[in-house]
């Protein structure tokens, strides 16, 4: 399933699993991993001056994880669930499988990543 940019997802493995939906910040390998905001969060301590913290201290990023431990999030089941594409004449757009509404429309097929 691939997911875009801006996309909430649930994560459904790892040691942020829940189902608090969270934002895609970024998506990598052509969709294969995502950058999920505030999760697989890893800290690093950096001494000051360093050009990316000048006050030095520990400074925190995201690591990307396997968009297959993420599902989409659908605001009407409120739960992640799993997404179906259907075509009509002027637009494809991304549905939620499981109450089928739509989880909107994909205009151009350029990856956003
Ligand atoms: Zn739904």
């Amino acid at each position: 399933m691939r997911m875009r940019k801006g996309d909430m997802v649930v994560v459904i493995t790892g040691d942020d699993a829940g189902k608090t939906p969270r934002k895609v910040v970024r998506v990598l390998d052509g969709g294969e991993r995502i950058l999920v905001e505030g999760v697989n969060r890893v800290y690093k301590h950096v001494k000051k001056g360093h050009p990316s913290s000048p006050q030095g201290g520990r400074i925190s990023r995201e690591l990307p994880i396997s968009s297959s431990n993420a599902m989409v999030y659908c605001a009407h089941c409120t739960k992640g669930v799993r997404v179906g594409t259907r075509v009509s004449e002027q637009s494809r757009e991304r549905y939620c499988k499981v109450c089928k509404g739509s989880l909107g429309v994909i205009g151009r097929q350029k990856a956003d990543a």
